[in-house]
């Protein structure tokens, strides 16, 4: 859903004059949630608004490198801040998530409040919470969608280096560096972000050459010891125990592209990765082509995401969630004839 020219003049008129604005990501946000958040943060500062973000949950160390991350409310930590600004506030933007309870207990809040809410987001499914919603579910990532939404506002000249490697961001981790979920505007994004001072080179480097020690020993762990496949239907799990998060002092942001790797063996068109947390298990999908993990997450895990990558959650144990994964799988993917 594409704002209307009637939407927009009105969203422009709405931003017209300097506003408490509040924008807020999902639970477990990753480069794609805090980029976008950032970005727009930077833009909408250009009109003289007051803008906080707000985050349900810790960001991984991953993202330091990004300039202002250390002012994010987080709610996890700061309820109470939290609160007053959304009472505050006039207006919130809803940046990479597509339903309420994406942001937890955040959710209530931000559904009774009177500010006008915008979403921005690529997610499949949207549910409609907001007074303005641009959803594309073929966009690469929001952070492609909020560069998008600045030139429909007709404000791109106020682009600039700090606000394009905040967007650049997004669109290296929700497409691998390019690699998924791309499409012709992706290119033309990163294009003209790089015109505009996005230094992508330091970029990857921050992103992809920042593991510890012990995160690639984990990830070894994880290959060698934790890593099943099931060749008859095109599939790999890993699954990590509550003992392996404390052999491996495993924290926020460790496991982030484990799951990408199963996706790398010859011949697998699915990956499973899944964890037992204190109280609950957490599954992240990747799949390739015609099958949806969307689909997956939403109908068996309460989850969702992209067709091509998703995640859920379940009050289970871990094995049974192992066990529901594998049951389910035929009903999506095509048994093959595995060579003995
Ligand atoms: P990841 O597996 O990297 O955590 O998430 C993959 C995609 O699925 C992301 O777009 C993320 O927003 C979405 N996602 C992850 N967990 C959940 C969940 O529990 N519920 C829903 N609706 N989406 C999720
Ligand atoms: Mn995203």
């Amino acid at each position: 859903m594409s704002l209307t020219q009637e939407e927009l003049s009105e969203i422009k008129e709405l931003l017209l004059f300097p506003k408490n604005i509040i924008i807020i990501s999902h639970r477990n946000p990753d480069g794609d949630a805090i980029g976008s958040s950032l970005g727009l943060r930077y833009f909408l500062e250009k009109f003289g608004h007051n803008v906080k973000v707000v985050l349900p949950s810790d960001y991984p160390g991953t993202y330091y490198y990004l300039h202002g991350i250390d002012d994010c409310i987080i709610f996890d930590h700061q309820k109470k801040l939290t609160e007053t600004v959304i009472q505050e506030s006039d207006i919130i933007f809803c940046l990479d998530f597509n339903s309420l309870d994406r942001i937890d207990k955040i959710g209530p809040f931000v559904q009774n409040s009177q500010s006008k809410k915008i979403l921005i987001d690529h997610h499949l499914d949207p549910e409609p919470f907001v007074d303005y919603m641009y959803s594309d579910t073929a966009a690469s990532s929001t952070c492609e969608m909020v560069h998008q939404f600045i030139f429909d506002l007709g404000e791109e000249d106020k682009i600039d280096a700090r606000i394009g490697d905040s967007l650049f961001t997004g669109l290296i981790t929700d497409t691998g560096s390019f690699k998924y979920s791309t499409n012709p505007q992706t290119y033309r994004t990163a294009a003209d972000l790089k015109e505009r001072g996005a230094d992508d080179y330091t970029l990857q480097d921050n992103i992809y050459n920042c593991y510890t020690e012990n995160q690639m020993r984990l990830l070894g762990h994880c290959l060698a010891n934790r890593m099943e496949i099931i060749p008859e239907y095109a599939a790999g799990v890993i699954a990590l125990t509550k003992q392996d998060y404390l052999d491996f002092q495993i924290g926020r942001g460790d496991t982030e592209g484990i799951v990408n790797y199963i996706l790398m063996l010859k011949g697998i068109e699915v990956a499973a990765f899944i964890r037992e947390q204190p109280s609950i298990v957490k599954l992240s999908l990747r799949s390739k082509g015609d099958i949806s993990v969307q689909d997956i997450c939403r109908k068996h895990f309460n989850g969702g995401g992209h067709k091509n990558a998703s995640g859920g959650a379940a009050y289970a144990k871990l094995e049974d969630i192992i066990k529901r994964f594998k049951t389910v799988l035929p009903q999506y993917v095509e048994r093959r004839v595995v060579p003995s």
